[in-house]
């Protein structure tokens, strides 16, 4: 099937208009008509070659929603017209034992992410979701209650998924006290997910002109991380830290914010390397680990969980020949909090 997207040819070349085939449907595959893709930070970093070039064309995008159009004759679990999703990952050995504990995104043998991944096949290369089609095998499709916001759910299958994954795995409830860096697209889901199950959520920002809209979304403290100063009042004061800076930082100041035992959990993956004293892992006896994704279980939880709380992103809608631009301003922190591309523009 012939499908048009957008893509990168090369780090140095602006997302252009591009034509490409999608592979013919298999007996275990799902044909989906895709309506919106989020905008996630990672599409960047790869398209702009923060982490490391490449010579196929980059389609990026996998914060994927759509309609079924067709299904392979063993498909059972979707029907011709539902929503559905696809997030980060299009296939996995499905044998070892992260995948048999459903964290496939752990493969030991490596997943197949929903782009610029060689398949299993040792030949074909995925290309995501800044496409009008995907051709998905149905066990890496989940299922989008009737109803729902499409646009503003699309972002869950990324940018939900990797903050619900961590605010779950350490166990958040209520009055549990979650700090949250960065007030991006992972940030501003990571702060409406910690307030659902019950936490009291504190920003780590470097844009004092965010502060409003954090505490609209959830926050009660607010911490502007330019001057050290500001930390003071947070010493020794939280659980969890739930860090999506997409940028290099110096750790130290928020582990200090950490009480004894606390976890620093990084999300970002910043193109430079990060110098850091371990002192305060040391003298707090505190954790720094970091979290992919989540499995297509708690994917799908994930996403009814949002459904059953009304939980969905705050996004502006562009056009496909705005994502150079989108792109730009996602860098720049002018995004309120997601963009996502309109797939009827492509
Ligand atoms: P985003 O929308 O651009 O948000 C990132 C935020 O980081 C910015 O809004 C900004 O918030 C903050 N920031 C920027 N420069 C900073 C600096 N120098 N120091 C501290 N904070 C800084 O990006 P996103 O889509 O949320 O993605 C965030 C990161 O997570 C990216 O690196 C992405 O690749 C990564 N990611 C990882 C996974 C995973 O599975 N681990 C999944 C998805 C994305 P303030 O203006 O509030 O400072
Ligand atoms: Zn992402
Ligand atoms: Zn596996």
């Amino acid at each position: 099937m012939k499908v048009k997207a957008y893509a990168a040819k090369s780090p140095s070349s602006p997302l252009e208009p591009y034509e490409f085939d999608r592979r013919e449907t298999k007996a275990d595959d799902v044909v989906i008509q895709i309506q919106f893709c989020g905008i996630c930070h990672s599409d960047i970093h790869t398209a702009l070659g923060d982490w490391g070039s490449f010579s196929h064309p980059c389609v990026p995008g996998h914060e994927i929603v759509g309609h079924v159009i067709a299904v392979g004759k063993k498909v059972k679990k979707f029907k011709v017209g539902e929503a559905v999703g696809v997030g980060c990952m299009v296939d996995s050995c499905g044998k070892c034992e992260n995948c048999k504990s459903n964290e496939e995104q752990y493969c030991t043998k490596g997943a197949v992410y929903t782009y610029q991944s060689t398949e299993y096949d040792k030949k074909s290369y995925t290309k995501g979701g800044y496409s009008t089609h995907i051709v998905v095998k149905d066990k890496f499709v989940l299922k989008i209650k009737k109803g729902l916001p499409l646009d503003r759910v699309a972002p869950l299958l990324c940018a939900g998924i990797t903050t619900y994954s961590p605010l779950k795995r350490y166990g958040v409830k209520k009055g549990s006290k979650v700090g949250v860096i960065g007030l991006g697209g992972l940030g501003h889901m990571a702060i409406k997910l910690a307030r659902a199950m019950g936490a009291e959520v504190t920003v780590f920002s470097t844009s004092p002109e965010k502060e409003m809209d954090a505490k609209k979304l959830g926050a009660k403290n607010f911490v502007v991380t330019r001057d050290l100063k500001n930390f003071l009042p947070f010493s020794k004061k939280l659980d969890l830290i739930i860090d999506t800076a997409s940028a290099a930082h110096d750790y130290a100041p928020y582990l200090n914010t950490l009480r004894l035992g606390g976890t620093h959990v990084l999300i970002g993956v910043p193109a430079d390397p990060t110098q850091f004293r371990g002192g305060p892992l040391i003298q707090g006896r505190r954790n720094l680990t970091g979290t992919l994704i989540g499995g297509l279980k708690e994917t799908q939880k994930m996403l009814d969980f949002c459904a059953d709380k009304k939980i969905f992103a705050d996004v502006e809608l562009i056009k496909a020949e705005q994502i150079n631009e989108a792109y730009k301003r996602t860098i720049k922190g002018d995004v309120k909090y997601r963009f996502v591309i309109d797939a009827k523009t492509f």
